[in-house]
């Protein structure tokens, strides 16, 4: 049909991920461990909780589309402005907005083969060119990425730290020296959605002047409301402003303003997620060993462990789903060697362990 525009219709019938719904709905049967998508097994923090089932009855009314109070927590607890924070219904959406604020049809962005998708479906939607630099020792590649930009003329450059799938990081300082050899105007997208889970060196001072960053934060993570929907990002005032043309108002539910707003102030549980989930890369680290796997270093909620081989990470990844066990592999090389499983509680840490043994 004539009817789309020349974008949508150049674009294939694909989707960034298969939801864990849709696999079930195929295989006839819910998931016995739900280990694929880094939702948090560790709930949300009670103070969260309370919040939320205070501000339901309230669904009637439209959530404060400038999130005013939780931007206000935010810009305090990082030492910024609120005029530097902008909330959204989730990093994903942060980043389908960043698309459509920084790229014209034809406009290239730079990512790492095999980085987190959304980004790349997020510049194809708008009809940017994607280019992809492969990872280099499990990492991305900082100065390929940067060369990447300067050789294409990139608006954009998108860095997840620590990084998902491969769960590696780089220093703060890395990633400034990096900005500093993009196009002069070229932004970087830094998707920070791990970010409390790693060495503090990991994560770059935020700097608000500088225009040619943003950072992209999420609630879905360390605070477990990923269906919830709410994210936040920091920028300079001019780039919050202009993302404010054009953003979704009124997109952020109430009830997950309330929740997130409650949690930012749980300190303590966060805290508690965080051992937990230390604890959890250490406990599937063994595993992998015991097995003859290799885990990979993780900053992260998961654990994306060389099984030795595409074949063998997409027989594992099938033979687990069928067992009832949802995980997922990294989609392009080197790190389609390897499968990735979300820190489970011990329990499902262990049951994890024993369903792996039976497919190795
Ligand atoms: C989970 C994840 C997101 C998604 O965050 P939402 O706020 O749930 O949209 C974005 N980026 C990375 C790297 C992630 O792993």
């Amino acid at each position: 049909m004539d009817s789309y525009s020349s974008i949508v219709r150049s674009l294939p019938f694909l989707v960034p991920f298969v939801a864990p719904e849709a696999l079930e709905r195929e295989l006839g049967r819910p998931f016995r461990l739900r280990l694929g998508a880094n939702e948090s097994p560790f709930g949300i923090s009670p103070k969260a909780i309370e919040a939320m089932e205070r501000e339901l009855p309230r669904s009637a009314w439209y959530g404060d589309p400038d999130s005013y109070d939780l931007r206000f927590a935010l810009a305090n607890r990082h030492g910024v402005s609120m005029e530097n924070v902008l909330v959204g219904p989730g990093l994903d959406d942060l980043l389908l907005l960043s698309c459509r604020t920084f790229l014209d049809p034809g406009d290239v962005a730079v990512t790492s083969l095999g980085g987190y998708p959304t980004f790349a479906y997020g510049v194809e939607g708008v009809g940017g060119q994607v280019v992809r630099v492969p990872y280099s020792h499990d990492k991305n590649d900082l100065f390929g990425l940067a060369e990447a930009a300067r050789e294409h003329g990139a608006k954009l450059v998108y860095l997840a730290n620590p990084d998902n799938p491969s769960g590696s990081w780089h220093h703060g300082e890395a990633i400034l020296a990096m900005v500093h050899e993009l196009p002069a105007d070229a932004v970087l997208l830094l998707d920070e959605a791990y970010y409390e889970y790693a060495p503090s060196e990991s994560v770059p001072a935020i700097d608000v002047t500088h225009p040619q960053i943003v950072r992209l934060r999420t609630f879905s993570k360390i605070h477990g409301m990923a269906g919830q929907r709410i994210g936040y990002a920091f920028a300079t005032a001019e780039t919050v402003a202009s993302f404010n043309k054009i953003r979704l108002h009124f997109g952020i539910n109430r009830v997950a303003q309330a929740g997130a707003l409650a949690s930012l102030d749980d300190l303590e549980f966060q805290r508690q997620v965080i051992a937990e989930v230390e604890r959890g890369r250490e406990d599937y680290s063994r595993s992998a060993d015991e097995l003859g796997f290799t885990a990979l270093p993780s900053a992260t909620n998961f654990v994306t462990i060389d099984v030795g081989g595409f074949e063998n990470a997409k027989r594992i990844v099938q033979e687990l789903a069928k067992d009832g066990v949802f995980i997922r592999m990294p989609g392009a090389e080197p790190l389609n060697r390897c499968i990735r499983v979300t820190i489970g509680t011990p329990t499902q840490r262990a049951e994890f362990a024993e369903a792996l043994r039976k497919v190795r």
